[in-house]
């Protein structure tokens, strides 16, 4: 069952400011059975780490994400969030997308471990869906692995792993997933499993505030969509929070936040930048152990 957290998850602080949110009208019926409810955006002022206070367990994660943007999952969704257009599913699946990132990576990761004297053999790409990133980052003479929950079918030279502890990579990826999980630190323990002592990690995840203008504005042009598009539901939503909306996003990572992530779990070589691409920024981080 779904926990609500009174600390921080980074640096267990417990100075949080608080603000009332909504769990969005999709994620409440199809995880909670349940209309919208009122949940707290949290922002820790000591690492300045921004969270919604709902943690789902692993049962309704699976209930979130089993068959994530199929057409079914997809048509269930947009009946809750008409602003979903074809042409936003086709962009997040685009190669072109996945291209440029991986080209991102291959170009900042050969800086990174230029000094390093380590050679990369064997790579592990955690929640790499079908394999489309890290089969551009590397040519033939790296092996290339996933690990991956959903049923993607793998790109050629790609092969699946089940279970994270089997072996260890040279290097281990994670990107667009810390800020989904409800525990970020016990996602990278299990990353950690597959990792010996000169592994080079990247992780990357979306810089974006829950309380930027941009983001504020964007929730209230969706409760204007709702209001007009789909009025039963957004009736739903008159609630204390409703122009805050809790989604799939739950954790929103400064650098100082991300910073503290990967000092608790004891990583070294820390090298943290924001990029952009594809008209998007993220948090990009190389480390070691
Ligand atoms: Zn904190």
């Amino acid at each position: 069952m779904a926990v609500r957290t009174n600390n921080c998850l980074i640096c267990s602080g417990t100075d949080l400011k608080q603000q009332n949110a909504i769990v969005n009208p999709f994620i409440a019926k199809r995880v909670f059975n349940s209309k919208p409810f009122t949940v707290k955006l949290l922002k820790c002022r000591k690492c300045s780490f921004k969270f919604f206070d709902l943690r789902l367990d692993d049962n309704e994660m699976d209930k979130l994400y089993a068959g994530y943007f199929t057409a079914d999952w997809t048509k269930e969704r947009r009946s809750y969030e008409p602003w979903l257009i074809n042409q936003y599913c086709n962009i997040r699946f685009n190669d072109k997308n996945y291209i440029n990132k991986a080209n991102m990576v291959a170009r900042k990761l050969k800086k990174y471990i230029a000094n390093l004297g380590v050679q990369i053999k064997s790579s592990l790409d955690f929640g790499g869906d079908n394999g489309r990133v890290i089969s551009r980052i590397f040519d033939d003479n790296v092996e290339k692995y996933v690990y991956e929950i959903s049923n993607s079918q793998l790109v050629p030279g790609v092969r699946k792993i089940t279970d994270p502890s089997s072996r260890t990579y040279d290097f281990i990826m994670c990107m667009d997933v810390l800020e989904h999980v409800s525990y970020p630190q016990g996602i990278i323990e299990k990353i950690n499993k597959a990792a010996h002592k000169e592994t080079v990690f990247y992780f990357q995840v979306p810089y974006e505030q829950p309380d930027s203008p941009g983001t504020r504005t964007k929730w209230i042009i969706q409760q204007f969509l709702l209001l007009i598009l789909k009025f039963k539901i957004f009736t739903l939503t008159l609630k204390k929070g409703m122009f805050t909306h809790m989604g799939e996003h739950i954790n929103y990572f400064s650098k100082k936040s991300f910073r503290q992530l990967m000092e608790n779990a004891g990583y070294k070589n820390i090298k943290i930048s924001i990029e952009t691409v594809n008209h998007s920024k993220f948090i990009s981080c190389f480390a070691q152990r």
